[in-house]
């Protein structure tokens, strides 16, 4: 049974309006984390043609190509625009990641991506880049345009009054207030429109902007630690945590991460918060549950570190210390820690991702990974497998887990690269 929510807020102060505030304009362009052709990445910067020559041996022959593309290239240039539409990882939401390029003659002529809410859409960065070579141009954007006043102009008046004379769409918008009126619109106005290009690539790319504009709950990923023999690690392997590491690439794309109190009280000194060192990455807010077993059970003070980028969720009334009040950390109190109020929290401030990430005393998560199972909100998994076969432990902390009676199909298992573990991920289906 839950718990009554009856929470209160004891402390209010620096959680920061939409989360993920700052940008840095300068940062370089983040590695891809998607998986991805082998050859994927080096198309953009040495433009390739891939050729099957010989389907006998499936063996694929790659022709570099001069820097001149023909127009109808599209997925040439489709790429390209997600490419662009990365340089804006954790910076966008609630809005979607979009890139967008101009192309005339076979040349790029403006590009541009959406940077975060509040400044423009993609489509106008690439417009203003190009200037006068819009007219009679290709834009390629990765998702449609939009066609309604929000906090900006349409950019579908902006693509006619360019006098583009072609519009390739990567994917339709999922938004209802979007959803093909901006392909409508570009066709009343005479422009030729074609929509699908590169679109699983596309969808990828907003997967949790996809899911929390059809369901209205964030994209809500469970990542853990086990070893070669199966056991439950509470440690990861070496090098994920640095930039370029899958765990490091985690923390830049997810919104939010929610860790256990525990991971910082266990070993203060191993386990600094966690934090993404993608360069100009923004770091996710840590949603920080806190568990009183009734004996004296502190907050640790780590988290003063990351002061605007906390909240704790408690079950400790009494858990606030004046130390915590000065700093302006945000405390929720509430009987049982559950995962409909940490959803609903971070719906309210326009989070469309979630990582639940098991780090600490696996005991501590138990209760919102059986609700996560038991109400279908664990949307997905990465799992990684470290090089270690360990003793059996007294009790299997993955037990409560192994034994529910709930079975899930899991869906397009995927590795993904990491130096010196095994990293998966994957979807659950609940249907
Ligand atoms: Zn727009």
């Amino acid at each position: 049974m839950q718990a009554a929510v009856g929470f209160s807020v004891s402390v209010s102060v620096s959680v920061c309006c939409n989360s993920k505030c700052s940008i840095n304009a300068s940062s370089p362009h983040p590695p891809l984390f998607i998986p991805i052709p082998s050859n994927f990445n080096s198309a953009f910067s040495k433009p390739l043609i891939i050729h099957t020559h010989s389907p006998k041996s499936n063996s694929y022959v790659v022709r570099a190509q001069n820097n001149h593309h023909q127009d109808n290239d599209d997925g040439f240039y489709m790429r390209k625009s997600v490419e662009l539409a990365r340089k804006g990882l954790g910076y966008t939401s609630p809005n979607p990641l979009v890139g967008c390029v101009i192309v005339k003659h076979g040349n790029i002529v403006g590009q541009g991506f959406h940077p975060k809410p509040g400044q423009p859409h993609a489509e106008v960065f690439a417009l203003r880049d190009a200037g006068d070579l819009s007219e009679n141009a290709t834009a390629y954007v990765s998702l449609e345009p939009c066609n309604h006043f929000g906090r900006t102009p349409p950019c579908t008046e902006a693509l006619i009054k360019a006098k583009i004379k072609k519009v390739v769409i990567g994917m339709v918008d999922p938004n209802p207030i979007v959803a093909s009126k901006g392909v409508d619109r570009l066709r009343d106005a005479g422009i030729e429109v074609v929509v699908g290009v590169e679109e699983e690539l596309c969808k990828s790319l907003n997967e949790a902007y996809i899911h929390h504009m059809l369901t209205g709950k964030p994209l809500l990923t469970l990542r853990y630690s086990l070893s070669v023999n199966g056991n439950l690690l509470d440690s990861l392997g070496n090098g994920v945590t640095d930039s370029g590491g899958y765990y490091s690439r985690l923390l830049q794309e997810y919104d939010a991460v929610i860790l256990s109190s525990s991971l910082f009280r266990e070993n203060l000194s191993a386990n600094p918060v966690p934090t993404s060192k993608e360069p100009g990455a923004n770091q996710p807010i840590r949603i920080i549950m806190h568990k009183d077993s009734g004996s004296s059970n502190p907050i640790p003070l780590v988290i003063n570190e990351v002061t605007d980028k906390a909240i704790i969720f408690t079950n400790c009334r009494t858990a606030t210390t004046p130390e915590e009040a000065q700093q302006g950390i945000e405390i929720v109190s509430m009987d049982q820690i559950n995962l409909d109020v940490i959803l609903d929290y971070c719906n309210r401030q326009g989070l469309c991702s979630v990582l639940l990430d098991v780090r600490g005393n696996f005991s501590e998560y138990e209760d919102l990974v059986k609700e996560g199972i038991k109400k279908k909100y664990i949307n997905k998994f990465v799992t990684e497998v470290l090089p270690v076969w360990n003793g059996c432990t007294k009790n299997d902390p993955l037990l409560p887990l192994k034994n529910l009676d709930q079975g899930v199909k899991v869906e397009n298992l995927r590795p993904m690269a990491s130096a010196q573990s095994v990293v998966i991920e994957g979807y659950l289906n609940f249907e």
